[in-house]
């Protein structure tokens, strides 16, 4: 009988349940029509090889699409040797990344997001772009499932050869999906993917943090009345370069454009998004393509308007600022809180503060003291792990 064994090897992505190991003894054991070959140890099965550092850079350079995936999931790898691997061919291929236009779309689960990013998607490949799409799911890492990654999703574009669907990297607080994303972002670009599309179902932070890794953010919103609109948050409206009606279309052309004009209308209460740029709202239909045509139109001006004045490369600086800042906060924060002796004090301070013996601010001051940042980072931790 074969002997069937789970593992959990280290390349594999956190909270994934254990993989099955290789069958042991099959050459002893199986019986019937296998090739002669294999039992006597002529033929060997092709392993599939670790690539090098330079055969990923080179993969990746020459737009190699399964080498370009290996790269990525040893960026989305947990193991810090896959980390540091995965860093260095990063930082050989940043001279080839920036030039690809980003563009964020949201909106609730239902609303067309996928639809749209196929009809979109296929029409910029007929133009002969190449896209990426990419997408943010921290809501997988809670339910174990996934809003976004339906596999049967965008299936005319996934099979095309200019372009290139990842789902969401699984598991993870959303600073490590954050981290992840980003990097596969910088990967595409460097496998000369000139439009890179990144969805996200806005739950919690995770439309903040997709406005944090784009030029171009659209917020996709259905047909209703006015009820409906009170449902959208402000804030959210207030990241939009973009408000696209989608399903204008047979029936529901005319409630289309009289939800248009009311989302005109709140635009005029709102704060853009990006200086210079006011946000309108658009008609589309991802299924007769109504209005697609003209969006990319739209961005295309945003960006001219924007290069012109300036703001889309400012905002692609402060990005990666502020990106630098967050894991800076991330890993010190990683770092205080998963000290030992920090951990060992920490319940009895806490007693203290809700006790009122000592302030908050006193507990603090404490702890600081207490914490000892290079015993800290003697603790065989990933740093950089932030998921
Ligand atoms: P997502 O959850 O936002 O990604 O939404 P989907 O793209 O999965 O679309 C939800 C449903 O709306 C699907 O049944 C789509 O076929 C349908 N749908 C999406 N776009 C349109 C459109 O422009 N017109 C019409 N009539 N239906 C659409």
């Amino acid at each position: 009988m074969a002997n069937y064994t789970t593992t959990t090897p280290d390349w594999a992505v956190a909270n994934q349940s254990a993989v099955m190991s290789g069958i042991e003894g099959i050459k002893d054991t199986t019986v019937g029509n296998i090739n002669p070959a294999f039992t006597s140890g002529a033929f060997k099965p092709k392993r599939r090889m670790t690539l090098t550092e330079d055969e990923l850079v080179d993969g990746v350079a020459r737009g190699d699409r399964m080498i370009l995936s290996r790269a990525i999931t040893l960026i989305e790898s947990n193991s810090p040797k896959h980390f540091a691997k995965a860093q260095r061919v990063l930082q050989r291929l940043l001279p080839r990344t920036g030039h690809a236009l980003r563009i964020g779309i949201t909106g609730v689960p239902g609303a067309g997001k996928s639809t749209i990013i196929e009809a979109f998607g296929n029409m910029l490949c007929d133009d002969g772009h190449r896209v990426a799409v990419l997408s943010i799911d921290p809501t997988s890492s809670i339910t174990k499932g996934s809003i976004l990654g339906d596999k049967t999703r965008m299936g005319t574009l996934s099979r095309r050869s200019e372009a290139f669907i990842r789902p969401s990297p699984a598991g993870g607080t959303l600073g490590g999906v954050a981290r992840k994303s980003r990097e596969t972002m910088l990967m595409c670009e460097a496998a000369g993917y000139d439009v890179i599309l990144i969805e996200t179902v806005g739950v919690g932070q995770s439309e903040t943090t997709v406005r944090s890794m784009v030029d171009f953010f659209m917020l996709v919103v259905l047909t209703g009345a006015g009820d409906d609109l009170q449902g959208i948050k402000k804030g959210i409206m207030e990241l939009a370069d973009a408000i696209v009606v989608n399903k204008a279309d047979g029936d529901n052309l005319v409630r289309a454009k009289v939800t248009r004009g009311e989302y005109e209308r709140m635009t005029e209460f709102i704060r853009p998004a990006t200086e210079g740029w006011p946000t309108h709202a658009y008609l589309a239909s991802a299924v007769t393509k109504m209005g697609l045509p003209e969006l990319w139109q739209v961005i295309q001006l945003f960006k001219e308007t924007t290069t012109k004045s300036g703001v889309f490369q400012r905002r692609r600086d402060s990005q990666l600022l502020d990106w630098m800042h967050a894991m800076i906060d991330e890993h010190l924060h990683n770092l205080f809180f998963g000290d030992a002796v920090i951990m060992g004090r920490m319940p009895e301070i806490r007693e203290a503060v809700l006790g009122g013996v000592i302030s908050p601010t006193q507990a603090v001051a404490e702890l600081v003291k207490m914490f000892d940042i290079a015993r800290a980072a003697q603790k065989k931790v990933d740093l950089f792990e932030l998921s």
